[in-house]
């Protein structure tokens, strides 16, 4: 179980987000270190061979603090932690290469790229006082006077750690913007097929890690297409509106709604066994038929539910076809009710309440 929100991420979200930038960055960041280390041994008859063995030390604190936030409860502060040590260790090769007049200070800027692919604004803000604290320490540690005498040894690496951290940020926030659109369903505001995929991902990684049965919840609205016919598409479109809102009402936190086709509704439940998931779908039928839709429409919906069983493979195709086949069932035995996917071991069918 993770821990709490922080100060270095504003959502259990972020945090995901944050390990999965992580791993796409991982082969990237060897790269860069390979580029770094040829630029320093073709500049070492110059500025010393002094930042090579800190540049090996740089990635071994990112190897290993990959290796320890990957099992922690709190795996920011480990990803943190290893992004000031890369900057203290540049500090130094900032000392160790004729500082105040060293070039390797602008090096201080390479990890202020990556603040805002990992953290929140406080998170950014930190990360870019630190190394601002970093440069003025070193090039004022050093010699105050030939810094005050040529200040663009200071306003130089200076304006380009501001500057990279305020282009990388408005990058990230577009990207993140661009992506939780392309996620969402414009007219009901639960989530795509898109999102789906992703998360089908997650739920298969957690559930070789994790014991815990997944639910289902695979929902129609019955008739709508009279709907449409009779008095409208607008109208249909608000239902469609309404039915979301009553959905995600009836929602913790965690779990999730996607609207997978145009009446239809996919719930993932995760931890959630079948009795449980079975009740769910039942309190979102009966919240549905009791609702009083715009124009004075009453509707109906059904609904197949299933579950993964606690010690089974999780395999959400095979789970999803199981809710597919009830709530074809529940069509075919009358509409307005919740089936069971076959082989559950619960009643297979809870009889429909009057609309
Ligand atoms: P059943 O009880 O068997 O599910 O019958 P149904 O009429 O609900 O099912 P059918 O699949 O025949 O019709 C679904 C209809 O949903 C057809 C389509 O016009 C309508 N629809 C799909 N997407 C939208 C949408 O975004 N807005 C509106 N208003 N209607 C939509
Ligand atoms: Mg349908
Ligand atoms: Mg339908």
């Amino acid at each position: 179980m993770r821990g709490g929100i922080n100060w270095l991420i504003a959502s259990e979200q972020d945090r995901e987000r944050m390990l999965e930038m992580d791993a796409r960055l991982r082969d990237v960041r060897m790269m860069a270190f390979g580029v770094f280390a040829i630029g320093f041994v073709a500049s070492g008859p110059w500025i010393g061979w002094e930042p090579l063995p800190l540049l090996l030390i740089a990635a071994v604190f990112f190897a290993a603090a990959d290796k320890v936030a990957a099992r922690s409860a709190r795996p920011e502060y480990w990803i943190f932690g290893a992004w000031v040590g890369a900057q203290l260790v540049i500090a130094s090769a900032v000392l160790l290469t004729a500082a105040p007049e060293s070039l390797v200070a602008v090096f201080l800027a390479v990890p202020v790229v990556t603040l805002s692919t990992r953290f929140s604004g406080r998170g950014i803000v930190a990360g870019v006082a630190i190394t601002v604290a970093l440069l003025c320490a070193v090039l004022f540690g050093t010699d105050a006077g030939a810094v005050i005498d040529y200040p663009p040894l200071l306003l130089t690496p200076l304006a380009l750690i501001l500057g990279i951290a305020i282009l990388s940020t408005a990058l990230m926030h577009s990207e993140l913007q661009y992506r939780s659109e392309s996620v969402v369903d414009p007219l009901t505001r639960l989530l795509n097929r898109k999102a789906l995929e992703n998360r089908v991902a997650e739920l298969s990684q957690q559930a070789l890690t994790a014991d815990a049965p997944v639910g289902l919840v695979y929902c129609d609205i019955d008739h709508f297409k009279e709907v449409n016919d009779t008095v409208g598409h607008a109208c249909g479109d608000e239902i469609l509106v309404r039915v979301a809102e009553l959905i995600r009402d009836q929602l913790r936190a965690f779990e999730l709604a996607y609207r997978t086709g145009g009446e239809e509704f996919l719930i993932v439940l995760p931890g959630v066994g079948l009795g449980d998931t079975a009740d769910l779908a039942e309190r979102l039928r009966a919240a549905v038929a009791r609702h009083p839709f715009p124009s004075g429409v009453m509707m109906t919906m059904s609904c197949g539910a299933a579950a993964s069983g606690p010690d089974s493979r999780f395999d959400f195709s095979a789970l999803w076809a199981g809710a597919d086949e009830a709530l074809y069932r529940a069509k075919r035995e009358g509409r307005n009710r919740v089936s069971l996917a076959p082989g559950s071991d619960r009643r297979p069918t809870i009889a429909a309440l009057p609309a």
